[in-house]
């Protein structure tokens, strides 16, 4: 297994591999860049076939969470962690601990959230042996209400900003009406059901675990389909939340909905799908750019975390897909490599300049 010939190496800083055998944990994290700040990002517990797919996976996702704070406008890097484990059978105290453990070794270089496959009360347990961990504390929401950390309501909330800022760009309408398809109705996908009924569009729904598809079919009037069917629903918003690489050459091949906008990380299977997409008349928000509003959460954490400061930056959200949407418009240049031109001129300002322009940004948000 190469590293730095790997392809999805994207000049990463550091990659740590770490075996612990007394809990059975296997782990990798990837650091990509640190140049705005510390890199934060999800830890992922998944039962990869293969140690390749792990290195595969965590590579892409570390990367794309130093486009995704940049793009934010947030002071800081990129990186994520796997646990190459399935979650139902292979997580224990032990295993967490150690995680905690590796975290606490690599001295604040990486700092890990929740993903797929771990939760809060998961990052608390790591939380016992490292304070290398975020989206852990309790706050109070917008309604004054104290939830847990979990930055998945934040993520799904951007997402639902998101997909009105891209009918309005797309449609020139609200959301009234207008017909999306979820792909995984987990942490993200549920709570983002809400937003988009409560604002009047009728949902189609997909996912695994049949109770889900219950629930949905009674608090939301859902249409439910077989996994397969969700790509070829008549549909006007397609919104990926469950694992990448939903967008590819098969499911482009029946999918109608004109606009993809959705949570779930790295959705293209391939960079060339960008493109693809463009020619098709599709309207992208660049998934990296669309899912940021649990890691603008997170990075408010704190005794002095606001909730209504955070959701103003998450609602900013809709001003960077508007420009980049505009942007692609007249120069003809998909979306995803419009973000990654912006995201990687933003990384290459110096340190100083760039924590001041976030100062301010912020600064902006709070007034
Ligand atoms: P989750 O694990 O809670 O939910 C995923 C859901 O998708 C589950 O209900 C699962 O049963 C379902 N699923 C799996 N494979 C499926 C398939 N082939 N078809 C339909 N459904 C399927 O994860 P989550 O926290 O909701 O995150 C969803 C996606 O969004 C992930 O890609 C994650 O990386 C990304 N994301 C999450 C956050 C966050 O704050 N949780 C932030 C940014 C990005």
């Amino acid at each position: 297994m190469s590293v730095f010939s790997h392809k999805h190496f994207a000049n990463h800083e550091n990659v740590h591999f770490h075996h612990d055998k007394k809990s059975g944990l296997k782990a990798i994290v990837a650091v990509h860049n640190t140049h705005l700040g510390p890199a934060l990002g999800g830890c992922r517990m998944f039962p990869y076939a293969t140690d390749e797919d792990a290195l595969s996976d965590v590579l892409k996702l570390s990367r794309g969470m130093s486009y995704k704070s940049a793009m934010a406008n947030l002071a800081l890097g990129g990186g994520k962690s796997v646990i190459i484990g399935d979650p139902r059978t292979h997580k224990t105290p032990a295993l967490l601990h150690a995680m905690g453990d590796f975290l606490q070794s690599l001295g604040g270089q990486y700092i890990a959230a929740e993903d797929s496959g771990t939760s809060v009360p998961d990052l608390q347990e790591m939380g016992n042996k490292t304070a290398y961990v975020a989206g852990i504390l309790n706050k109070v929401d917008i309604n004054g209400n104290t939830i847990s950390g979990d930055p998945s309501p934040a993520t799904a909330y951007g997402v639902y900003i998101g997909i009105k800022t891209a009918v309005a760009f797309k449609y020139k309408s609200n959301l009234e009406g207008v017909r999306v398809a979820i792909q995984g109705l987990g942490n993200v996908g549920m709570y983002l059901a809400q937003h988009l009924y409560d604002a009047g569009a009728l949902l189609t729904v997909c996912d695994l675990d049949e109770s889900k598809l219950n629930m949905a079919k009674l608090r939301w009037k859902a249409n439910v389909v077989r996994l397969n069917e969700i790509f070829s629903c008549d549909v006007d918003v397609f919104a990926p939340c469950a694992m990448g690489g939903a967008i590819n050459d098969d499911s482009l091949a029946f999918l109608k909905a004109k606009i993809i906008a959705g949570a779930a990380n790295n959705q293209l299977a391939e960079v060339r799908h960008d493109q693809t997409l463009m020619k098709k008349g599709i309207l992208y928000a660049p998934d990296y750019v669309i899912n940021a509003g649990g890691i603008i959460d997170v990075s408010y954490e704190g005794p002095d975390y606001s909730a209504t400061i955070a959701r103003k930056h998450i609602e900013n959200i809709s001003d960077t897909l508007n420009e980049i949407f505009e942007r692609s418009k007249q120069t003809g240049l998909p979306t995803k490599s419009l973000a990654n031109q912006i995201s990687e001129e933003r990384m290459s300002v110096t340190n100083t300049t760039r924590s001041k322009k976030i100062a301010g940004a912020l600064k902006r948000v709070a007034s």
